[in-house]
């Protein structure tokens, strides 16, 4: 025993952007030295084997999160843009490894100073609307995902951030139909007997729903997938469902028309729970969703979606165990992809499926945690700005537009002349690559970027500042795959002078002279504030006996959710899990190609679906710079094309190609094989500035919005390809 070394374990949360949010166990060593210094540095991180859902594990990503931590690449100084550099990759020769000659080193004073001193001088001259937020899930907790940031835009009158890029569209929808987002308990699928993994790649991005799935597999449950992509989780399963993107509202359509035409309904239920009930049922029952009219949209065989109808309806009857669909938010990041959910979302209610533990869907749990985000975020500091009223509202899946030509029409508001990003890569990340790139360009745009690393958003930035990774911060967390609350308590210091979101927005409001005492708020004072519902949320029972002692007690807390007679979760069972006291059916769900899609006019020029997938082994574009992470994604720089595409263009396995169409053009190596349907072609999403050409999928991607809640439609996109 070495009586110089101290070995500590402190529970952590992973912040990253997966409906896991696991438990993490972060070993840490300080050594005492003659001196009387110490030094300490984390030297094992691990799953919570006590938090029922991580189980102990952690996915590939984060089992090697400690490269990440103490990367030699990690940013640890704030830094400001030579005055000789241009922005963009060319100020450093657009190598990866040398953007530092881009910039020189400041401290932090004079980097709060230089940004606090241009967002008075750009508010006072074209109105604080003109300073634009770009912030998204790089860390979900409560504190680093939107707290003192948002108090800090609100009382500046910077413009709103409607951040719809991910998830938003599918969200509103479920809320449409339930009133909230709620869903199975990842646990209880355990108790399923037909899993449907419904634009799931629940290997690549939900990796701790697995185990219970294989425990229900095990207890006789079939795994059915379904997804335009062979994702891993599609080669695992018993059956996969290889639909064209983009006609799943459809499907679900032409099943409800096998469960009605059937007679497979729970008919007390549904008529009772859903308003709506008796008009989907006869628009279900329309010719035109019959299952060889869907079969022709969808790509699938008319006898398997009549098979699966079956299977859905019949499988309680039959085994004892519900049907359980796992949905996840692929599917509506499509045009019509609310719909689209809207109409998935609305199978269990017609089985019933909800009545029975283990059955139902789950897309998000988000919903069930009353986090009082009023409190922490202050939406009524607006009123004290120099506007006096709420900002104007920026979407940011429209960043291109935003940065090029928003402010043209005068009664749209200023044009943008501030951005501050975090938690978030949008050189990378948004749609309409080029567009995004070129107001990035713009020299009068004044850019920080707060990061852990230079990516691709840095190398426009004027200001960059070092941001701390989870271990090097307290939050607090929820989930949307799970139930359990959790504090994360900082494991490490921070390493060089890498600092928080909430020290970022509290320094800066000390520096543009806000007064209001909420900046001077603790992050403990957050995470009170965070744990205290308001009285006014109506699930504000569900965090009754949870506060932030008990949480450091004992790791993670389960919701204080509803159960039934027999002590089990069963959502929406019974109409008191409805906030409205019921669901909401209509508007009907109506099937409609994308306007970018095989059926559009547009496809006589550019004829393939393009999916612009996320890799398996990062999360959206994080981990993209570690070279550890990047071997585990044999297929970056690759687009997957089906050989019936293929063959006409005289394109083989290994040739480079070209994938193009109005918005821009990417030069990739050909992979033909079965991983795409015939008409659709596919590409993983990496860093600009780890390929060759300074463009990544999103250099084709539009910025077209979805049907509900005007979010990103990534998957809605025309491309043609060519031999380069
Ligand atoms: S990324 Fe997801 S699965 Fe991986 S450790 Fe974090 S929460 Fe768990």
């Amino acid at each position: 025993m070495d009586p110089h070394l101290h070995r500590r374990v402190v529970h952590a949360v992973c912040s990253h952007d997966c409906p896991d949010s696991c438990g993490v166990l972060v070993t840490v060593e300080t050594r005492t030295h003659a001196t009387g210094t110490s030094t300490e540095r984390a030297v094992k991180i691990a799953g919570d084997p006590a938090h029922p859902v991580t189980q102990g594990f952690l996915c590939a990503k984060v089992a090697k999160y400690l490269e990440r931590v103490y990367s030699p690449d990690r940013l640890l100084y704030p830094m400001r843009r030579r005055p000789s550099a241009p922005k963009g990759p060319a100020a450093y020769g657009g190598v990866k490894g040398r953007e530092a000659e881009a910039f020189e080193r400041i401290s932090w004073d004079e980097a709060l100073q230089h940004i606090a001193d241009r967002f008075r001088a750009v508010a006072n001259e074209h109105g604080p609307e003109s300073i634009l937020p770009y912030s998204y899930a790089g860390t979900i907790g409560q504190l680093g995902y939107g707290s003192m940031d948002r108090r800090f835009f609100h009382r500046l009158g910077a413009s709103q951030l409607a951040r719809t890029i991910c998830s938003e569209a599918g969200g509103e929808a479920l809320k449409q139909v339930y009133g909230i987002k709620l869903g199975t308990r990842p646990q209880d699928f355990v108790h399923a007997g037909l899993i449907l993994a419904w634009g799931a790649n629940i290997h690549g991005n939900n990796v701790h729903l697995w185990p219970f799935i294989e425990a229900a597999r095990r207890n006789g449950a079939r795994l059915v997938v379904i997804d335009p992509y062979r994702t891993r989780t599609a080669a695992a399963a018993d059956e996969f469902l290889q639909i064209r993107p983009g006609t799943d509202t459809l499907l679900a359509l032409g099943l409800m028309h096998v469960l009605f035409t059937e007679v497979l309904e729970d008919r007390d239920y549904f008529s009772s729970i859903a308003h709506g009930a008796d008009a989907l049922r006869e628009h279900a029952l329309k010719p035109e969703h019959s299952p060889e009219r869907v079969a022709d949209i969808t790509g699938l065989p008319a006898e398997r979606i009549v098979a699966l109808g079956r299977d859905y309806g019949r499988v309680l009857r039959e085994t004892g165990k519900p049907a359980v669909i796992r949905l996840n938010y692929g599917v509506q990041r499509a045009e019509f992809g609310g719909t689209a959910v809207r109409a998935i979302s609305m199978l269990p209610l017609i089985t019933g499926a909800w009545r029975h533990l283990g059955g139902g869907l789950q897309l998000s749990t988000s919903g069930a945690f009353p986090f009082n985000t009023d409190a922490t975020q202050m939406p009524e500091l607006m009123k004290a700005s120099p506007l006096r009223r709420n900002a104007r509202v920026v979407n940011m899946s429209r960043l291109g537009e935003a940065l090029t030509t928003l402010g043209a029409n005068p009664e749209d508001g200023p044009p943008v002349h501030a951005l501050f990003v975090y938690n978030s890569n949008p050189a990378a990340v948004a749609p309409n690559q080029n567009a995004v790139l070129r107001g990035l360009m713009r020299p009068d745009l004044f850019t920080v970027v707060h990061e852990q690393f230079f990516t691709d958003t840095t190398d426009y930035a004027d200001i960059v500042l070092p941001s701390a990774t989870f271990l090097e911060t307290t939050d607090v967390q929820g989930a949307y795959g799970h139930y359990y609350a959790q504090v994360s308590s900082q494991a490490i210091a921070p390493l060089g002078e890498a600092r928080n979101n909430t020290f970022v927005f509290r320094s800066l409001a000390q520096r543009m002279g806000f007064t209001e005492p909420c900046f001077s708020d603790s992050d403990d004072d957050l995470i009170e504030q965070a744990l205290r519902p308001a009285e006014s949320a109506t699930n504000k029972h569900w965090f009754d006996g949870i506060s932030r002692e008990r949480l450091e007690r004992e790791g993670q807390v389960e919701l204080q959710l509803p159960t039934s007679a027999e002590g089990h979760v069963v959502p929406f069972s019974a109409p008191e899990w409805f906030p409205r006291g019921h669901a909401e059916l209509l508007p009907l769900p109506v099937f409609t190609p994308a306007t970018e899609s095989r059926h559009s006019p547009a496809a006589r020029k550019f004829p393939l679906e393009f999916l612009p997938r996320k890799a398996d082994n990062f999360m959206n574009s994080t981990f993209a710079n570690l070279e550890g992470h990047r071997k585990l994604e044999p297929r970056l720089g690759v687009l997957e094309l089906h050989p019936e595409d293929a063959q006409p263009r005289a394109i083989s396995t290994g040739d480079l190609v070209e994938v193009f169409n109005g918005r821009g053009c990417l030069r990739l190596h050909a992979l033909v094989d079965g991983a795409v349907p015939q008409g659709v072609v596919a590409a993983r999403l990496s860093w600009n500035k780890t390929g060759d050409q300074a463009a990544n999928i999103n250099a084709l991607t539009s910025e077209a919005v979805t049907d509900i809640a005007a979010g990103a439609t990534f998957y809605s996109n025309l491309v043609e390809v060519r031999k380069a």
